[in-house]
């Protein structure tokens, strides 16, 4: 019998299953708590059950949890970066970010990726599959537990596309934000996309406040084919459509993230489209310093062309940032931690 996946399993999903086995409804609450708010890895660490249950919970259910197989740890600004081994031996990364206005994770979706954007080092070797709730959850207990810090934020903007997982997706935001859980306020969430329309569409419409980010990169179709394929797809008016209703029905303002590279997208001519193009949209521009990927020949403009490039665009009157680069000393772009270690292997 294959076991359920219990971490994966909302409120009233784990009160159905109890109620299944013959238990009553309150214990999925206890249950709930044990794995949601107290994090603990075993069973047999639910002291309020009888042992007989633990026994039928061993047999019945896998309890996901995930090995730290290495951390970085940033001597400028105490970054960390984590590589975590899943049940299955795949690996994943996540970050974990301290701000003045709390604690960021940021989460792999995927392991690996097929979306194929030309500068990103997590699709370089494709996909190898996609990421259960339970093991996106695991990525914030688990540093939850790791640097005993409360973790206020989460972007989901690691490895993998988000809406290419939209299902699991969705399942990890209703617990993550779960009021009998770790409860992370829907408006500390960041979901990161490379434009998929109908992933965007459908999560506007599911209630839930959290933000978007849009990954842009250029500033008209022709140009972003070249760097991202899914640009073939979803052509730059339907995502803009797709950001606009986004905004509509959820009241968040959308974040555009535009990663700048030297010659590719960083002249004076790709401002002043991308001007036009964000002109009077309420939205946000987060400039994005490109990170150079071993396996691609990106380069990082000079600073002096990303404020040149940035001022630009906030004299027209964009609302626009640089990202600041966290853990520059333990630097290397997401995906390469992973990359380096799979790669050891194969050797
Ligand atoms: N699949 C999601 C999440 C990807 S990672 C998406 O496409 O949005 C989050 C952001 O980092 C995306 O905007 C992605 O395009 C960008 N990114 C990926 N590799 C990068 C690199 N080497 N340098 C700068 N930004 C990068």
């Amino acid at each position: 019998m294959e076991k359920t996946d219990i971490k994966s399993l909302e409120l009233p999903q784990l009160t159905e299953e109890m109620t299944k086995i013959g238990e009553k409804a309150f214990r999925a609450k206890q249950i709930f708590d044990w794995l949601h708010v107290k994090l603990v890895d075993s069973f047999e660490e639910m002291t309020n059950l009888s042992k007989k249950l633990i026994q039928t919970l061993e047999e019945r259910y896998e309890l996901v949890r995930t090995n730290v197989l290495d951390v970085q740890i940033s001597g400028l600004d105490g970054t960390r970066k984590y590589l975590f081994e899943l049940p299955d031996g795949n690996l994943i990364e996540s970050v974990f970010m301290q701000y003045k206005h709390g604690n960021s994770v940021c989460i792999s979706s995927q392991a690996g990726c097929r979306m194929g954007c030309l500068f990103c080092a997590s699709t370089v070797d494709g996909l190898a599959r996609s990421l259960r709730p339970s093991e996106m959850l695991e990525q914030v207990y688990r540093i939850q537990k790791h640097t005993g810090e409360r973790i206020s934020n989460i972007v989901v903007m690691g490895s993998g596309e988000p809406m290419d997982n939209y299902e699991n997706l969705l399942r990890f935001l209703h617990l993550v934000t779960a009021k009998d859980g770790l409860g992370i306020s829907q408006r500390s969430i960041t979901i990161s996309t490379c434009g998929i329309v109908p992933g965007i569409r459908r999560l506007a419409d599911e209630g839930l406040g959290v933000t978007l980010a849009l990954s842009l990169h250029a500033s008209n179709d022709e140009k972003r084919k070249k760097i991202m394929p899914v640009a073939n797809k979803y052509a730059l008016q339907e995502v803009f459509e797709a950001c606009r209703y986004y905004f509509e029905q959820t009241g968040r303002r959308v974040t555009f993230e535009y990663s700048i590279a030297e010659g590719i997208n960083d002249a004076d001519e790709d401002a002043e489209e991308l001007t036009a193009l964000l002109k009077g949209k309420n939205c946000h521009l987060n400039l994005i310093p490109i990170n150079p990927v071993k396996e691609r020949n990106f380069v990082q403009p000079q600073k002096k062309i990303i404020e040149n490039f940035k001022n630009k665009l906030e004299k027209s009157g964009i609302n626009v940032t640089i990202r600041r680069e966290m853990g520059r000393d333990i630097d290397g772009a997401c995906g390469q931690l992973r990359k380096r270690y799979m790669d050891q292997n194969r050797k």
